[in-house]
């Protein structure tokens, strides 16, 4: 078997590897849910009394119209996504920093306004992708949302429960002190024409001086009551024990990183630039299906008769490593060559090694080559 041909062997078994752990995460997915689903089934009399209370609630709040099901945002194409990505770029050199705020009644809990309209599942693809080339870090937390602990969904209606029975029924009970001294329940203060003290009759300066809950159900009196939620996506209720915090992060440029990045994006388009020049059709970016079956991925693909180069960027991945990957890439694409554009100066057994697997590799570094074709060994 040829080098090429292990190399392909490799990749697919890699890509098997990858296809068993996604099995697998997905089977332990399951699996965690059925056992907390059990885990609210197997229940005492108490909580079988507050589940009692709990779908006289459900029936009540669900006599209206049931949710309406969650619009999703259509997912980006790649040409999409890194069209986006330019932008969000362009940005983060304007202000240093992605900030996200919170969008109340949202399944999200909150979003990033640079990315507003984009699922949140795309944004996180799009950020996971900053982080890896290494333009952006996550930063300390902004805030953090409840979500629900069974779909993750942040968008809920909150509740106040007892402490001592969970039942629903809550009422609070506010305390007035008057500037007399006079301390009295809000009942004890009822006048005609709004609050007055039952003690001297004193109208003004009353206020609030605590406030209590009362469970009419099981009696109990509390100072705070016990919060439960329902989550307007999946229709759970689950309570302050049980809920998911969901962090928002703060997403901060790397400002070193971002000006190679700029170098490095217009060395790209310079390289498209010249072969646009000299006929080539160029797609950009470009996702290639290999004979092997797997998807590469490139900045872009310049396609002349037979003839089909690929564009690639390469950002902290160490070079020989990148060599390695793109070698591999251009066999199972049967590709005429790739350019390789870098930051990174590459040593002479890179230089030799890139030869050997007819990648060119154009540094940022050095000034503009007058045609990627002259620098063919
Ligand atoms: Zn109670
Ligand atoms: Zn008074
Ligand atoms: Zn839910």
């Amino acid at each position: 078997m040829s080098l090429a041909g292990v190399l392909q062997l490799l990749q697919r078994l890699e890509v098997l590897a990858i296809i068993a752990a996604s099995i697998a995460v997905i089977l332990i997915l399951a699996l965690r849910r059925k056992e907390k689903s059990k885990k609210d089934s197997g229940t005492s009399k108490e909580e079988l009394d507050s589940i009692k209370v709990i779908s006289g609630l459900e029936e009540a709040v669900e006599e209206g119209k049931p949710a309406p099901p969650e619009k999703d945002v259509r997912e980006l194409s790649d040409e999409e996504l890194a069209k986006l990505e330019a932008r969000v770029i362009e940005s983060l050199i304007i202000k240093g920093a992605l900030r996200p705020l919170p969008i109340p009644a949202s399944k999200e809990g909150g979003h990033y306004p640079e990315l507003t309209g984009v699922s949140e599942r795309d944004a996180r693809r799009l950020i996971r992708g900053l982080i890896e080339k290494g333009l952006v870090v996550e930063a300390e937390r902004e805030f953090s949302t409840v979500a629900c602990p069974i779909c993750g969904s942040c968008n809920q209606v909150a509740f106040i429960s007892c402490r001592n029975c969970g039942s629903f029924r809550i009422e609070e009970t506010r305390y007035y002190r008057h500037t007399c001294g006079y301390i009295g329940p809000e009942s004890s203060f009822k006048g005609e024409l709004g609050p007055i003290c039952p003690r001297c009759g004193g109208a003004e300066n009353i206020e609030t001086y605590h406030k209590k809950y009362r469970c009419p159900d099981c009696g109990a009196e509390f100072e705070e009551p016990n919060l439960a939620f329902k989550c307007g996506s999946c229709g759970s209720l689950y309570d302050e024990q049980t809920m998911e915090i969901k962090p928002f992060k703060r997403i901060v440029s790397s400002r070193e990183m971002l000006t190679e990045y700029e170098k490095v994006s217009s060395a790209v388009n310079r390289q498209i630039e010249l072969l646009r020049q000299q006929g080539y059709e160029v797609e950009k970016p470009a996702s290639l299906v290999g004979e092997s079956g797997v998807i590469h991925k490139f900045d872009a693909a310049a396609k002349k008769g037979d003839e089909m180069i690929a564009i690639v960027s390469s950002f902290g991945e160490p070079l020989t490593q990148v060599l390695v990957r793109l070698g591999v890439a251009r066999s199972d694409l049967k590709l005429s060559k790739i350019i390789l554009v870098t930051g990174d100066r590459p040593t002479t057994t890179e230089r030799d090694f890139a030869r050997s697997l007819k990648i060119d590799v154009v540094e940022t570094t050095e000034a503009p080559r007058s045609s990627p074709s002259s620098r063919k060994p």
